[in-house]
Parts: structure tokens; C-alpha cells; sequence
């Protein structure tokens, strides 16, 4: 199974992820953890380019679906055949959140794009980690060196937010939303009930 985490930055997704993979693996599952973009030596290379380097949006689109046909192709899709479960830190809807929602690329290009490199995958399981923008901001502001998305205004992470509320209720089967604004024990409690159901 493939299990997806999204968020926009400072929603705590990463503190999450290593107690996810913990639970699968007690459950007595083989787990690859896995990040988007990147993932492979090629795809990291792209996402220096990608965080670092500004670029056209259709570019950075592109560049980010061609990070992930290779994810797809050398560890994805393996992994899945081997009967693996694969934890992977972003995957589509971050595109469709982050160019469509927060720099406005028209959604059609991100569907002809995703029809392209995966028409016949979809996470099993995406966990949405969600907080107000205010709070992302200030984990944020504690955190390390910014890269270039970070740096985009307010309304930019307010859009790609808002994309990513409407993804999970157009998929309502495969979205969680996890209210990230909460004590890590109260969120790992809700990641446990998930993840065992
Ligand atoms: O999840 P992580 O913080 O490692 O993501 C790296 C950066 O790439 C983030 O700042 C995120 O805003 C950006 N990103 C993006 N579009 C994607 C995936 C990630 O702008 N499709």
C-alpha cells in the first residue's frame, strides 16, 4: 500500500512520519520511507534545482512530475509489486496544491500531467496534516534556512491550504485531515487508530 502525508510547510508532517513507519513495521510490514520531490538520485538532484533555483511555473510543474516518474519507475512501484508499503513524504496533491493552489497553474495541466506519469496509481491512504497559517508560520520562522517556497508570501500558502482542504473533500475515501494543532500525543493516538483500521 502506499501511504502519502501532505501539508503546507510547518504543519508538522515530518515529526509525524517516523512514528507512522514505526507502527507499520510493528505491525509486521517491510516499509519504504520516501520523500518527494527526490526520492531517488536523480529526483534529488531536480529538487536542489526545484527548492534553490527559480524557474517558469510550467517548468517547475514539469520538473516536479518528471522528479516523480522516476520515484515511480526505481522505488515506488518495485516496492508495491514486493507487497512493500510505501511511506512517502509528498506525492501528487502536493503539486496540485502547491502550483495549482498556490501559484495558480490551471488544474487541467496538473491532471494531463498525473494522467501521464501515474494514470493507474493512487495512494491508498493520504494523511493531510492541517494548521491555521498563523501557526505554520512561526514553526516555520524557528526552523531552519528557508528555501525559496518558504519565502512566498502569506496568501500563497493560503491558497495551496485551501487546494489541499479541497482535494481531500473531492477524495474523501483516501484523505484524512489531522487537526495538527494539538499536543503530538493526541495526534500519534489519531495516527494509531488510522493506521490500524
Ligand atoms: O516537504 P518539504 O518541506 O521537504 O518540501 C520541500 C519544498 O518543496 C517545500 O517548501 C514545498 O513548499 C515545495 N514543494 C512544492 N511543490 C511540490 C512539492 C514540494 O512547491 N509539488
Amino acid at each position: 500500500k502506499l501511504i502519502t502525508f501532505e501539508g503546507i510547510d510547518g504543519a508538522g508532517k515530518s515529526t509525524h512520519i517516523p512514528f507512522v513507519v514505526s507502527l507499520l513495521e510493528t505491525a509486521g510490514h517491510t516499509v519504504v520511507s520516501t520523500r518527494e520531490p527526490g526520492g531517488t538520485e536523480l529526483g534529488e538532484q531536480l529538487r536542489a534545482l526545484l527548492l534553490h533555483q527559480s524557474m517558469h511555473l510550467e517548468t517547475e510543474a514539469l520538473l516536479m512530475f518528471a522528479a516523480r516518474r522516476e520515484h515511480i519507475a526505481q522505488v515506488i512501484a518495485p516496492a508495491l509489486e514486493r507487497g512493500d508499503w510505501v511511506v512517502s513524504d509528498r506525492f501528487t496533491d502536493a503539486s496540485f496544491a502547491y502550483q495549482g493552489g498556490g501559484r495558480k497553474l490551471a488544474l487541467a495541466k496538473l491532471e494531463a500531467l498525473e494522467k501521464w506519469v501515474h494514470p493507474d496509481l493512487q495512494p491508498d491512504l493520504t494523511l493531510l496534516f492541517d494548521v491555521p497559517l498563523e501557526v505554520a508560520r512561526s514553526r516555520l520562522d524557528a526552523a531552519r534556512d528557508p528555501d525559496k517556497f518558504e519565502q512566498e508570501k502569506a496568501d500563497f500558502f493560503a491558497n495551496t491550504r485551501a487546494e489541499y482542504l479541497r482535494r481531500a473533500a473531492e477524495f474523501p475515501a483516501r484523505f484524512r485531515v489531522i487537526n495538527s494543532n494539538r499536543p503530538i500525543e493526541e495526534i500519534q493516538a489519531e495516527l494509531s487508530g488510522i493506521v490500524q483500521s
